[in-house]
């Protein structure tokens, strides 16, 4: 080739050496010849210089001659195949100029006249970030089909766990306090506790939850959280709170960040079994276009951090890797879930933030947690304010004085099992309940009775429609009628982010019987 140059009409690149070179060392590829020792005799592209090579590194020496012995005997292997004829494709990796890249190169062999393999022609591409970008498409596409089938038992579950829970406290009640059996109850009682906090915890993974956002200031969130923590955590950690005084505010839901700020801390506490310090640090960051850019889900602006650091045993890269996947762990799955971690996750993107992790094995390891910073000083809620904890102490009170008020509550819910157990409970409490299985049911019962119904109890959003659809079609029919939401869980992505306003009566599901009753006799209390 050379002697008659083809015309090239109208192109006017002549295919000279020169140009060839030109044009070969352009090409973000890299382009290596190698004679039938295996030795470099030729390298263009723009990769060597990019890479901080200079081609003497290379020209007249095998692989062996250039990197260590085991990313040699990769390269040795594919050259062997490409002289004895055929077309290889294989993955190398090598040290870059920011960490590890990942390369692949197609080998062709080149032959002379009489059909000899005489050279290689290798031409290697740098695949690094599709490589990531791969990985990173394959996570997320695990997490949303463990997401999906998570979602799809932990409302059955939920329904089942109420009916357990539920007539194992009742059946504690009806017991005198000395009983024998009650040992046995408080038992299922127990396990049944457990279940719900596993299923609350997959609830979150699945963003699935009914929220109830507040403007919360973060640092007194953190100062109202001390107790619990230092309860949680082991005598020899030592727990410091550091509170920036610009007092970071965000838009969540109270109980859900304290769920998420107790899963991690439980994990920093298990991660230092022989003491150290866990830093719980809040403050402001104003992230740009390109910093929001990096962060899934968050837009420019000034963000509320709150960052988690522990010096306990870190994570290898492995762990690191699948740390935030469901069922994940690394401890004795007798005692650990794997859920928690999850669930922090769903909690922190239902509630439009994102959460990062930094860790290294035998040093301690850091989550940083951002979230749309709230200007408005106004409607802000301290967290001390609302006795609304599980537990707090009115609920016992109310256990004592569950009289019953003769009003008539209407219980919606496609699940017998629910509708039975919150009927028992109500009816325990005085009420006259009625039952529908789905809407049209509750508006075609709400038409034909003559007397009052005083109180709806529905899901917030359900298979079969929205709760407050409903409500307002009950309205029409019993005006001034009160509502109950329980937190159903949202059948559809598109129905994720439900977020009840402020003030709207909400129980849990699954439902416990003394918080039903306490919820429905506050609402029919308050005074319209
Ligand atoms: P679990 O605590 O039940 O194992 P998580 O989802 O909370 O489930 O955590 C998953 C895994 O991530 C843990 O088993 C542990 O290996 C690792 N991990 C989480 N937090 C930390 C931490 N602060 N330090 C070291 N390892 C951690």
């Amino acid at each position: 080739m050379g002697e008659d140059k083809p015309k090239k009409p109208g192109s006017g690149v002549e295919l000279s050496p020169e140009h060839l070179r030109g044009i070969l060392d352009s090409m973000e590829d890299a382009v290596f010849v190698l004679d039938r020792e295996q030795r470099h005799v030729k390298l263009l592209g723009r990769w060597v210089g990019r890479f901080g090579y200079v081609p003497e590194q290379f020209i007249g020496r095998t692989a062996r001659e250039i990197f260590e012995p085991e990313a040699a005997m990769v390269h040795e292997e594919a050259n062997a195949r490409a002289l004895a004829g055929e077309t290889v494709l294989y993955e190398w990796e090598i040290q870059g100029p920011q960490g590890p890249a990942r390369f692949e190169s197609l080998l062709s062999p080149v032959r002379n006249p009489e059909g000899v393999v005489v050279a290689i022609v290798a031409v290697g591409r740098d695949i690094t970030q599709q490589k990531r970008l791969e990985a990173q498409l394959v996570r997320t596409q695990k997490m949303e089909a463990v997401g999906r089938l998570a979602g799809g038992i932990v409302h059955d579950f939920g329904n089942l766990l109420t009916a357990i829970t539920g007539y194992g406290e009742l059946l504690l009640r009806r017991l005198p306090a000395g009983d024998p059996l009650r040992v046995e109850i408080e038992e299922i009682r127990r396990a049944g506790a457990r279940a719900t906090a596993l299923v609350r915890q997959l609830l979150a993974f699945t963003r699935k939850q009914v929220l109830q956002p507040r403007v919360l200031d973060l640092n007194a969130a953190l100062d109202e959280m001390e107790a619990t923590l230092r309860h949680v955590l082991g005598e020899e950690v030592v727990l410091v709170l550091k509170k920036d005084p610009g007092n970071p505010r965000v838009r969540a839901d109270r109980g859900q960040l304290e769920q998420a700020v107790l899963n991690l801390s439980a994990n920093a506490n298990d991660a230092m079994p022989d003491g150290g310090t866990l830093t719980l640090s809040t403050g402001v960051e104003v992230l740009d276009e390109a910093r929001a850019a990096d962060h899934d889900g968050l837009a420019a602006g000034p963000h509320a951090v709150l960052t988690i650091a522990d010096v306990g045993v870190g994570m290898p890269p492995e762990v690191l890797e699948r740390a935030f996947e469901p069922f994940f762990t690394t401890k004795d799955p007798a005692m650990a879930a794997g859920l928690g971690l999850s669930a922090v996750f769903g909690i922190v993107k239902q509630s439009g933030g994102d959460i990062r992790v930094e860790s290294e094995p035998g040093k301690g390891t850091t989550f940083r947690v951002w979230f749309p910073h709230v200007e408005a000083a106004s409607d802000v809620v301290r967290p001390a304010a609302p006795a609304e904890a599980p537990g707090a102490p009115e609920a016992a009170a109310s256990a004592a004085a569950p009289s019953g008020p003769g009003e008539t509550v209407l219980v919606v819910d496609d699940e017998p099992s629910v509708r039975a157990l919150a009927r028992r409970v109500l009816e325990l409490n005085g009420y006259e309940v009625l039952e529908a299985g789905g809407a049209d049911e509750a508006v075609a019962l709400c038409g034909s009775r003559e007397g009052p119904i005083h109180l709806v109890l529905t899901d917030v959003v359900s298979r079969r429609g929205s709760g407050p659809d409903l409500a307002q079609r009950l309205a029409e029919k019993k005006p001034g009628i009160r509502v109950v939401y329980m937190s159903g869980y949202a059948p559809s992505a598109s129905q994720r982010r439900w977020v009840l306003g402020k003030g709207v009566p909400l129980v849990e599901k699954p439902l416990a019987p003394e918080t039903l009753s306490r919820k429905v006799r506050e609402t029919l209390g308050k005074k319209k």
